[in-house]
Formats: C-alpha cells, sequence, structure tokens
C-alpha cells in the first residue's frame, strides 16, 4: 500500500505541475503545447532541474534562480494539494474507472479554484472540457448512473439559478456569476443528484462562514463580492470524500 501511495502522490505533484501551468495560461488565452516553461517575472526559461514539483521550489527557497523575485506560493500549494487528493482518490477508489472519473473532478476543482481567486475567472473552456468528459465516461463507465449524471447536472443548474435571482432580488446586485452556475451544473454530473445537493450546502455554509471571518478580519467590505469557486469546490471535496459519512450521520440524527 505504501510503494503505491508514494507512486500516486508523486504522479499527481506532476499533475499539479500540469494544473499550474493551465491556471496561469488558460486566462490570459495562452496556448498550453508547444512552449517550455518560463519565468513569469522575467521570462527566463524555466530548466527541469529547476521545475521538480514540489521539490524546487523548497530548493530555490521560493525564488526564481535567475531574477531571485519571489515565486508565487500558489506553485507549492497547487502541486502540494493535487498530490494529496490523487493519493486520497486512490485510497478511496483503488485502481478503477471511479478514479480516473473523480480525480478529474478534483483536479479541475483545483484549476478553477485558483483561476477564480487570482484572476476572479472560471474559463467556459475548463467547465465545458469538464462537461463533456463527465458525460462521455458517465455514459460509457458507469462510475454512476447516466440518468443521475444528468439529473445532478439539472440540480446544480436550477440551484445555482435560483440562489442567482434570490441574490438579485435580495441584495439588489449580482452574487453569484454566470460561471458559478456553470460550475455548479459540472459538478452536478460528477456528483449525482444526492450528492450535488450536499455540495452546494456545504459550498454555502463555508462561504458564509469565510465571507463572515474575512469582513470581521477586514481582508473584505461587507458589500464586495466574493469569489465562490473555492467555497463549492471545497464543499464539493468534502461531499466525495466524506458525502457517505455525513448522509449515515444525518439518517442517525433523524432516528
Ligand atoms: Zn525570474
Amino acid at each position: 500500500m505504501i510503494i503505491p501511495s508514494i507512486a500516486f502522490f508523486c504522479f499527481g505533484s506532476i499533475v499539479g505541475s500540469f494544473l499550474n501551468t493551465v491556471i496561469y495560461r488558460v486566462p490570459r488565452h495562452e496556448s498550453l503545447l508547444f512552449s517550455f516553461s518560463y519565468c513569469p517575472q522575467c521570462g527566463e526559461k524555466i530548466h527541469f532541474w529547476d521545475n521538480i514539483p514540489i521539490i524546487s521550489f523548497l530548493i530555490l527557497g521560493g525564488r526564481c534562480r535567475y531574477c531571485k523575485k519571489p515565486i508565487p506560493l500558489r506553485y507549492f500549494l497547487v502541486e502540494l494539494v493535487t498530490a494529496f487528493l490523487f493519493m486520497i482518490s486512490y485510497f478511496k477508489y483503488g485502481l478503477s474507472y471511479e478514479l480516473i472519473f473523480f480525480a478529474f473532478l478534483a483536479f479541475i476543482l483545483v484549476i478553477l479554484t485558483f483561476t477564480d481567486l487570482e484572476k476572479r475567472r472560471i474559463p467556459n473552456s475548463v467547465v465545458i472540457a469538464g462537461i463533456f468528459f463527465g458525460l462521455y465516461m458517465s455514459l460509457i463507465f458507469w462510475p454512476l448512473a447516466f440518468i443521475d449524471s444528468l439529473l445532478g447536472f439539472l440540480v446544480g443548474c436550477v440551484m445555482l439559478l435560483f440562489w442567482a435571482v434570490m441574490g438579485k432580488l435580495i441584495f439588489g446586485k449580482e452574487s453569484l456569476g454566470c460561471g458559478d452556475i456553470k460550475l455548479a451544473a459540472m459538478i452536478g454530473i460528477f456528483l449525482g443528484a444526492r450528492d450535488i445537493l450536499l455540495a452546494l450546502f456545504l459550498g454555502f455554509l463555508l462561504a458564509t462562514v469565510g465571507g463572515v471571518l474575512l469582513i470581521l478580519m477586514r481582508r473584505l467590505r461587507w458589500d464586495s463580492r466574493m469569489p465562490f469557486a473555492p467555497f463549492l469546490a471545497a464543499g464539493s471535496l468534502g461531499t466525495l470524500f466524506l458525502g457517505n459519512s455525513i448522509f449515515a450521520w444525518y439518517g442517525k440524527l433523524l432516528g
């Protein structure tokens, strides 16, 4: 168990390194193919020995070898988080179609969390890739029933649309964007109708707690808009890995 876990952790960190490229390039409309890694500050080409996931950041002390400017901590975080997510997915699903299906969702959620945090953007291309991959896998390999995927898509879409309209009526301004609605619909394909409801509930709960904390810490004004994708991603990953335990606990609570 230890050797495959380490292998999945290492492979996950390599995937994380690719996700970093997607997070940086897609919102800037740069190509993902046929170009080498470069320092975003000085433009110097990064050699492969300075591009080893997780490790290079630590060896370089978080600074570019050439211009010595700080490398954003995000590069390190994304590699580490992706490595852990892939390893945990392997623990939960073993070598299976479910592993590919749910790890893909986790990877997309990592991308959209950081594009939303950094650029306030949920790129359409990434969401559409998720929708197509999710529907294709669900139709061909049945990690969950295809009809459940379709229902999850509808539930995610309708619920967020409802809250977007309610938010506009109550606060008189947009609180959820179009990107958030598409994102919830995409997640629904992977989680199905029951679990997307839990993911949305957890997402709203975390966003409320997070929003109040940020306002108290004076990091956010009460009337400013907060990115929602990171909270929805956290709620979805929580549902993915702990959903069954939460439903079992809730079932006991109801007696
Ligand atoms: Zn540099």
